[in-house]
């Protein structure tokens, strides 16, 4: 199978920010891989904008160091650097003030297509749109690009929105959310929508739940006293699962367009019932040998954020009406792990012997390790005697499936931005479903603030608390295993 790499057209890409954590490690090793494939055009320009007096050749050597760092050493091709880093500038800039600013007006293109990366602080987003107009940087063919956390709640989110829109339409604003950037998240799109095989039967008469699982290793050691301000309902569940859960509930949209794409989602969002308080179990890891434990990470001994979640989501709609979503998402669990379980129903009648035991088709769509998906199938175990069923994966781990090919596939971040020369929303959140997911997500958390709940604490290295056990337990189901 040969893969098609289509150039973009002709950009200049401003990043705020880009010297900072974001664009060192994901923005511009990601750009540097495409540039590698031939997707970048070479008369293409990176402006890094940022605090801080460097020059080109200053900011030439930090990124050179940063792909030295960050991409993975056989894709490292000392020319291709060479060719990539002659393609970045730097404007010492300050958000909030005039400095830069008349440098940067003389350096960015008109007759390319014009890219502003806001990776910097929410808190700067207002400066920076107004700036870029007052000084006439940025017009009607701009795009903006802005990054999560998009606020803490709806009116911050409100607040947020109202700050782009006065400088932006809609169409220009590009909320990213990298989990859509996922090769899997979207052939989840392709299962549902280009086979004839599983659409039928992705409803409640067919599917018995869903599971949607995150799982991290990784504890918020460094970054606690931010984290302690979100906890897993904001960082995780309000964008990356309920993204997941939108692309998994959606209605098939009528073509695949940025606005029909994410009209359905909306539907989704707008259909999820409140969440009674029996239905999410939330954790905070302890600690391991010398490792800390949450409470010491967050810098707050009283803190009652928490590190893991557990929920039940209800979604009102005739497709879903009495199928469950269960989401589950946590620090410092046993293994690195995220994906979307389809448990299909059992056969309404088995033909089989009574030892031939129940069993059920079980989609599986793994984002991460490995990204790919399997159904897992009911067959006869080979060799002689009765009739003995036994489950077996159809596995479609798209590294062996697509060969070579398969690790050229852009990682999320790239993929994104390659959307957003080419001026394709569609794995972008709107201003609208952004708010929609904060309004569903603010009494939950208002609840737990009114009642002063606090989080259970749970093992680190387990699958979080043992309540969220429970939770499934009680509606005679099981969680899947975490694992490696
Ligand atoms: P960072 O602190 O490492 O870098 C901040 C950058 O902003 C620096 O380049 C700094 O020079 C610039 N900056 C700060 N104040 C400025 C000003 N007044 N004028 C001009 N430039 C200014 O931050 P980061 O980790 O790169 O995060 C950037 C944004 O991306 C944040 O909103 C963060 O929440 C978000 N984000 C980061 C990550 C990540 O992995 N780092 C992941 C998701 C989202």
């Amino acid at each position: 199978m040969v893969s098609r790499v289509i150039p973009v057209e002709d950009f200049d890409l401003v990043i705020f920010g880009g010297t900072g954590d974001l664009a060192r490690r994901k923005i511009l090793p990601g750009l540097y891989r495409r540039f590698c494939s031939g997707q970048m055009p070479e008369t293409s320009r990176i402006i890094g904008a940022a605090r801080g007096d460097l020059d080109d050749a200053a900011y030439q050597k930090l990124i050179g160091e940063a792909i030295a760092e960050f991409v993975p050493r056989d894709r490292q091709d000392k020319d291709k650097i060479k060719a990539f880093l002659k393609q970045l500038h730097f404007v010492p800039i300050d958000a909030r003030g005039e400095k830069g600013w008349p440098d940067l007006a003389k350096l960015v293109r008109k007759d390319a297509v014009q890219a502003f990366y806001f990776s910097v602080g929410p808190g700067l987003f207002g400066d920076l749109a107004t700036r870029l107009h007052d000084h006439k940087i940025a017009g009607p063919q701009s795009r903006v690009v802005v990054e999560k956390p998009f606020g803490r709640d709806l009116e911050s989110a409100k607040a947020l929105n109202a700050v782009l829109a006065d400088s932006f339409d809609e169409s220009q604003i590009y909320r990213i959310d990298h989990y859509l950037g996922k090769e899997t998240v979207q052939n989840l799109m392709a299962v549902r929508f280009a086979n004839v095989l599983f659409e039928p039967l992705w409803n409640a008469q067919y599917i018995d739940h869903v599971q949607i699982t995150v799982a991290e290793t990784v504890s918020v050691d460094g970054r606690g006293a931010y984290y302690d301000k979100s906890g897993a309902m904001r960082d995780m569940v309000q964008n990356h699962l309920m993204q997941l859960l939108c692309l998994t509930a959606m209605e098939p949209p009528s073509k695949f367009d940025p606005d029909a794409v994410r009209d359905e989602k909306l539907k989704v969002i707008r259909a999820l019932d409140p969440v009674p308080a029996d239905n999410i179990v939330r954790g905070q890891y302890g600690a391991e040998g010398k490792v800390a434990s949450y409470i010491e990470h967050s810098e707050n001994p009283e803190t009652k954020t928490e590190s893991f979640i557990a929920m039940k989501v209800d979604i009102s709609n005739w497709r879903w009406k009495g199928t469950p979503f269960y989401l589950r998402t946590g620090k410092r669990l046993k293994a690195r792990m995220s994906e979307i379980v389809i448990y299909f129903k059992e056969t309404p009648h088995s033909i089989f012997e009574e030892d031939a035991g129940s069993h059920a088709n079980v989609l599986t769509i793994r984002l991460q390790p490995d990204e790919g998906m399997d159904l897992r199938v009911t067959i006869k175990e080979p060799g002689p005697g009765g009739m003995r069923l036994v489950d077996v994966p159809l596995d479609m781990t798209f590294a062996d499936a697509l060969g070579p090919d398969a690790e050229d596939v852009p990682d999320a971040y790239e993929r994104l931005i390659m959307d957003v020369i080419r001026g394709n929303q569609t794995l972008f959140m709107r201003g609208d479903e952004v708010e929609a997911a904060w309004k569903w997500t603010d009494p939950i958390i208002e609840g737990w603030q009114t009642r002063g709940d606090k989080p259970m604490p749970y093992e680190p290295g387990s699958s979080g608390p043992e309540d969220s056990l429970m939770l499934l337990h009680r509606d005679g189901r099981r969680w899947r295993e975490i694992r490696k």
